[in-house]
């Protein structure tokens, strides 16, 4: 594993200065200089004077002070944002969708911006937080294309043929509460609230602290992409506090982080009777097939495993490789992750990055010490690199993982991987399908029907075939999310956007009533009803 890019020096200031050259660089329109964070954080709902100091992963240095919220300040911000729903919900379908549009272009035009922010923020690699400004662009240009098909009324099937019209409107539900993590922190806190604006709702959202800032940054676009300011509220505090006060006030939850923590959502909402999506963890399997291309697995497992150091709720922490092509694969994975470039830095050119914080940098080292204790084998990296950043954590395949070890079954949430051979594929598919989660799951195999077939079998909500997750994620047509403790609903497609709406459903009646007509007795109206019945059953109706 090459070092690259060194680890900028911890500036000491107060916060994280932009270019050593303003004149010259690019950034310097939006270098992270205090002018710059203030009219960033200014958006958060905020009168309680305290801050709350967030640095970056990079180097350690303060990078800014977020404003706290108190839950008179999410009152306050459900209020505002109640307000601006009710004209919102009168502006046509074409003018949202339209604003999505413009949306779209002004995150493409701006993604050095959006992408420096991510990497002061996260630490990871700026290919990977390419991945975000991207994903927002192909959400917002989907949704506003599908808005018509995903939202006009649709016309259903009346009881009596040609006598009774029946359509279904998609109500939006109101104001929709988002609580998201810090991982993807540009994409997680605005991919899914696109379609709930799109759909006529307002938002309210508590993005994770250590990530204010690419959250505040989204909020900001969607003014400059014509959204109207008050529709989209930001608040900032510890998740434990604010949570309650938003699932107390919200119309419909759309939670993304961990399975403790959404349990904890879905009994609020249970309580208030309102619904929820939410996009959960998972230990997701990845099946290298006998009939693999050895070379394009390898290099796809690469990404399945180390992309976003791991910090990824659809990367691969299990990988189950058949036998016929165990050792083949192993060294070449092995020799791609050796090969891989590390650093902690702003620029293009490492292929991993730094994980986000001390307590991520903890929890990787707890589970990757506990399996060696108990017996693994480290076949590459293994360790933590200070001399590269203050988090960073080489890239590590384990083998003879059982399930004494913590990473068998738990999300480690790194860039951590076990390797277990297999020489049954019905085995294989047990051993994935085994825990409690049904996130994502992968298969290599030059077989495309093959692997469709067994797709089936794999309880998880997005199976990816020669691919690592990269293309269910993108593909925004189709639903994304969980089985089992992995999460509720689906974000993207048709369910990402009718889950932030009430279907209603509006019947008009014409010539004949529900009721006995022109003197007939009830017990007449019953046979002819009845009648009515085969009739339709002979013709076929549903
Ligand atoms: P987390 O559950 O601790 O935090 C996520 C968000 O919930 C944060 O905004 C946090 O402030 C808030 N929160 C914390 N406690 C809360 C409470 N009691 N009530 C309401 N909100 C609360 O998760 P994390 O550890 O920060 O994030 C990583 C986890 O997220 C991983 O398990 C990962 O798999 C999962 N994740 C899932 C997806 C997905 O799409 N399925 C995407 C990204 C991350």
């Amino acid at each position: 594993m090459s070092a690259q890019n060194p680890v900028p020096e911890p500036t000491g200031g107060p916060l994280v200065e932009g270019p050593a050259d303003p004149e010259h660089d690019p950034r310097a329109s939006y270098a992270l200089e205090p002018d710059y964070v203030a009219a960033l954080t200014r958006r958060v709902v905020s009168t309680t004077g305290e801050t709350a100091q967030v640095d970056t992963p990079l180097n350690g240095a303060p990078l800014a002070h977020i404003p706290q919220s108190s839950a008179a300040d999410v009152a306050e911000a459900f209020t505002r944002a109640r307000k601006a729903q009710q004209a919102w919900s009168r502006v046509s379908l074409d003018d949202r969708a339209a604003m999505l549009l413009r949306l779209h272009d002004l995150v493409l035009d701006r993604q050095d911006e959006i992408i420096d922010l991510i990497v002061w923020e996260s630490g990871k690699a700026r290919k990977h937080a390419f991945d975000e400004p991207m994903h927002i662009a192909l959400t917002a240009r989907y949704y506003a294309r599908t808005a018509r098909q995903h939202l006009k009324a649709d016309r259903k099937l009346g009881v009596v043929p040609g006598l009774t019209r029946v359509e279904v409107n998609r109500v939006p539900k109101g104001v929709v509460g988002i609580i998201s993590p810090w991982n993807y922190p540009f994409t997680m806190a605005l991919c899914d609230g696109l379609p709930a604006l799109l759909a006529g709702n307002a938002v309210v959202t508590k993005p994770d602290a250590q990530t204010m800032l690419s959250a505040l940054l989204g909020a900001q676009l969607l003014e400059e992409a014509g959204f109207p300011a008050d529709l989209w509220q930001v608040v900032a505090g510890p998740g434990a506090d604010l949570g309650p006060e938003i699932v107390g006030r919200a119309d419909y939850i759309c939670f993304t982080g961990s399975t403790a923590t959404g349990k904890l959502i879905a009994q609020g909402c249970a309580d208030r009777l309102i619904g929820c999506s939410l996009e959960l963890g998972g230990k997701n399997p990845i099946l290298i097939l006998r009939d693999a291309d050895i070379d394009k697995a390898a290099e796809g497992a690469v990404r399945a495993a180390f992309s976003n150091a791991g910090q990824l709720c659809v990367s691969m922490e299990r990988m189950f490789v058949a036998d016929q092509v165990y050792d083949r694969f192993v060294e070449r994975f092995v020799a791609r992750t050796e090969a891989m470039s590390l650093g902690a830095s702003l620029d293009w050119g490492t292929d991993m990055g730094s994980l986000i914080s001390q307590q991520q940098l903890d929890a990787v080292v707890r589970h990757v010490e506990d399996a060696v204790a108990k017996g693994a084998r480290v076949l590459a990296g293994g360790k933590a690199r200070p001399d590269l950043g203050p988090y960073v954590f080489e890239p590590t395949i384990l083998e003879g993982v059982s399930p004494d070890m913590t990473c068998f079954g738990e999300e480690t949430f790194g860039p951590v991987i076990s390797i277990y051979r297999f020489h049954d594929e019905a085995d294989a598919v047990a051993r994935a399908n085994d825990g409690e989660y049904g996130l994502n799951a992968s298969i290599y195999s030059q077989d495309g029907s093959r692997a469709r077939a067994m797709a089936r079998h794999i309880k998880c909500g997005t199976v990816n075939i020669n691919e690592a997750f990269g293309a269910t994620f993108a593909s925004i047509d189709s639903p994304m999310g969980g089985m089992r403790q992995s999460g509720m609903g689906r974000r993207q497609g048709a369910e990402g956007i009718h889950r932030y709406t009430e279907p209603q459903a509006v019947a008009t009646q014409r010539l004949i009533r529900f009721a006995p007509m022109f003197g007939m007795s009830d017990e007449a109206y019953g046979k002819v009803m009845t009648a009515n019945l085969r009739l339709m059953k002979k013709l076929g109706r549903a």
